[in-house]
């Protein structure tokens, strides 16, 4: 990893320009640093990183629903090249072939650049109150989704009626996920690592149960939203979903030793109690939309306190160090108050 000039963005790759405001850093860019995951655009060897996004528009085409000085947050999956039928549909992310792009992640330069081109059609108006807390997202886009296929899944029988909400990791995918329960007015059990530091404050603020390391035996979650890929919680929250439960599963695991896990137990539980478990990967241009929806909608010191450390670009390497306490670190492209 390292930081290099770059020329302009080409005026093909896009009829907009934004200039970057912020940045924020996940797990994903974490493998990519580390080798383990992601691909450079065709013919090259380096990929530009970055997915979530937060930038102002400084130019924009005529006729366009953005102008400039708004700000904007750019959709990180382009569609396949056929398209398939999935990808025809704008649903790019559940595109059937796996031929499609992702920004910073796969195939296609990503959105840590000082100033990156977009279409409109993968650009997204962010409420200009959210300012620096826009950058949450595109995380946010990964759980509107989750919370989208969890009711149409629910919605399968008349009578759906959920209570109560387990969300495994509270890092920013996980506490994103409990908004939205929050939002939909569930009752919410968030379980994670961390005993002290800001994450239990923040779940008691939305008033949830915080759960440091383990879950009572008696929790059985309506809804349980898996957001760690930490093999032994999967195991635990397949094993307690609720009868006519839904598991969403949202966190990539790596291959690990196999743990001992009973299938015919979990085939019994899970055709004797209607359950569904199902897994999510990215989002659509309709979750963006739904995403900046519960942002605009949520408390904005609550949001503000799960970015823990912005990290000016001059200092860029520290955005990418694990701190105690993180939650979300971002890099700051500019000083500019958003
Ligand atoms: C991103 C998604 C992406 C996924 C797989 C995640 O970190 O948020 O947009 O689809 O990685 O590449």
């Amino acid at each position: 990893m390292r930081l290099e000039d770059r020329p302009e963005p080409a005026p093909d790759s896009g009829t907009l320009l934004v200039q970057a405001l912020a940045l924020g850093v996940c797990g994903t860019d974490r493998e990519i640093v580390a080798g383990a995951y992601g691909w450079a655009p065709p013919g090259g060897k380096r990929l530009i990183l970055g997915h979530e996004s937060l930038g102002r528009v400084l130019d924009a085409p005529p006729g366009c629903a953005l102008s400039a000085g708004e700000l904007v947050v750019g959709i990180v999956r382009r569609r396949d090249p056929i398209p398939c039928v999935a990808c025809a549909a704008g649903e790019w992310d559940m595109c059937r072939n796996g031929l499609y792009t992702e920004r910073g992640i796969k195939g296609h330069d990503g959105y840590g650049a000082e100033r990156f081109r977009l279409e409109p059609e993968y650009a997204v108006k962010i409420d200009p109150a959210l300012e620096l807390c826009g950058v949450l997202l595109e995380p946010a886009t990964i759980v509107a989704k989750a919370w989208d296929h969890i009711d149409r899944i629910g919605h399968r029988t008349r009578s759906w009626s959920p209570r109560t909400v387990l969300v495994t990791g509270a890092g920013p995918v996980g506490l994103l996920a409990a908004l939205m329960a929050r939002q939909r007015g569930h009752e919410i059990h968030v379980l994670d690592r961390a005993e002290t530091g800001p994450k239990p404050e923040l779940v008691r603020e939305l008033g949830g149960t915080y759960h440091a390391h383990d879950l009572p035996d008696s929790l059985r979650p309506d809804i349980a939203l898996e957001c760690t890929g930490a093999v032994p919680l999967i195991v635990d929250v397949l094993k307690r979903a609720a009868i006519d439960g839904i598991v969403c599963l949202t966190g990539v695991s790596g291959s690990r030793p196999p743990l001992p896990f009973d299938f015919g137990q979990f085939n019994r539980d899970v055709v004797l109690g209607n359950i569904v478990v199902f897994g999510t990967v990215n989002a659509n241009r309709t979750h963006y939309e739904m995403g900046a929806t519960a942002l605009a909608q949520a408390n904005r010191t609550w949001l503000a306190k799960m970015i823990r450390r912005r990290v000016p670009l001059a200092r860029w390497q520290e955005a990418f160090e694990n701190r105690p306490d993180d939650i979300k670190v971002i890099l700051q492209f500019s000083e500019e108050a958003t």
